[in-house]
Formats: structure tokens, sequence, C-alpha cells
């Protein structure tokens, strides 16, 4: 998506580690006139799949994974993330590693809000190594779910998780993608 891009290239920047910020239009302060027009975009890509359901993760994913909700005329559910192993009992959880804080979170969403009747499309801010995508994928199975398909702002393919879960067979639709990047380049796919 052109106008993603040249916001990348504006004002990204790239941190250590093959991490990028976007936090001045994305996941901080966040450009919501840019975030409606990538909702649509998504809601055009998911037309007539189906979708009954926006599933996400805390805390950066739910701007956009609202946004997308809205278009396209459904509930967004977010994943929790919680370090203590106190958890509830009527929760499904998963354990993700996080790419940018190097902990292991586990991700919780109640059980009564995700079932076998739904047909959840999965939306995250980032794509790096694949494993929050795997994590959420993994509590929609335990659901009895159906993943449609997963909607990205951002991703970084020279990590690889995309790809990977592509090879899988599942749905991955990127606004962004960007091939490799270093302190003094981006490059976009
Ligand atoms: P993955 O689980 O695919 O390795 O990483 C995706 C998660 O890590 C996303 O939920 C996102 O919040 C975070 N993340 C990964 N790479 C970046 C990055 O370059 N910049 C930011 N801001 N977050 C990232």
């Amino acid at each position: 998506m052109k106008e993603l891009e040249e916001r990348i290239l504006s004002e990204g920047r790239v941190l250590p580690g093959g991490v990028l910020k976007v936090d001045g239009f994305l996941n901080h302060r966040i450009d919501t006139a840019l975030l409606y027009d990538m909702a649509l975009e998504i809601g055009r890509l998911f037309e007539g799949c189906g979708v009954n359901k926006v599933l996400t993760v805390e805390a950066s994913g739910i701007a956009l994974a609202s946004m997308a909700g809205f278009v396209m005329g459904c509930p967004m559910v977010f994943a929790k993330k919680s370090r203590t192993s106190n958890i509830a009992a009527d929760v499904y959880t998963a354990q993700v590693a996080s790419f940018t804080h190097g902990n292991v979170n586990t991700l919780m969403v109640s059980k009564s809000w995700l079932s076998a009747e739904d047909r959840v499309l999965i939306i995250d801010d980032f794509l790096a190594t694949g494993a929050a995508l795997i994590g959420l994928r993994d509590i929609c199975a335990q659901a009895g779910a159906e993943v449609v398909g997963a909607a990205i702002s951002i991703e970084k393919v020279f990590q690889g998780g995309g790809n990977r879960l592509r090879a899988e067979g599942m749905r991955i639709e990127s606004l962004a993608k960007i091939a490799s990047m270093t302190d003094s380049s981006l490059e976009f796919c």
C-alpha cells in the first residue's frame, strides 16, 4: 500500500536488532486517517470470506484491528498478555516469545469470546518471525475456530515468518512488505 510505504520511508527509524520504529503514526501516536485507509484495504482484501471475528494481540495490534472490525462489520477480540502462571481456567492460552522485548508472554483469550462458529481474521501491526501469528492461530485451533487468514501492517520479509506460514497454507496479506533494511536503507518487495 503506497501511502503506508511512503510513511515508513519518511518517518520510520531502524533500531538495532532489525526493529523498525514507526511510533509516530502506527503504534504510539496513531494517524487515524491512514489507519482507516488500511482498514478499508483489509476489508477489500478479505471481502466475501465470511469473516465474523477479528483477532489480535495487545497492545499495538488493537487500533488497526478495531478499525478493520468496524469496516468488516464484526467484533474484535484481543489476546491479553500475562507474564504470570496464575491464569484463570476459562481461557485459551499460547506461549509466545516477544520479538521486541525478548521475553515470553502467555497470550490469553476468554473462552466466552471465541468459538467453533467463528471465522477469524488475525490482524497484527508487524510480522517478523511469525511467533505471534502462530500463537494466535493456536488459540483459534483450541476454540475450534477457522482462521480465514491474517492481515498485517508491516511484514519484515527478510525475517522469514511470513513465508514459512504461507508455505503451511496460511493466507497472509501484508500492506507493506520490507525485503531488506539497514540503518541507511530500506527496500520494499
Ligand atoms: P513475530 O512474533 O512475528 O516475531 O513479531 C511480531 C510481533 O512483534 C508484533 O506483535 C509486533 O508488535 C512486534 N514486532 C516485531 N517486529 C517489530 C518491529 O520491527 N517494530 C515494532 N514496533 N514491533 C515489532
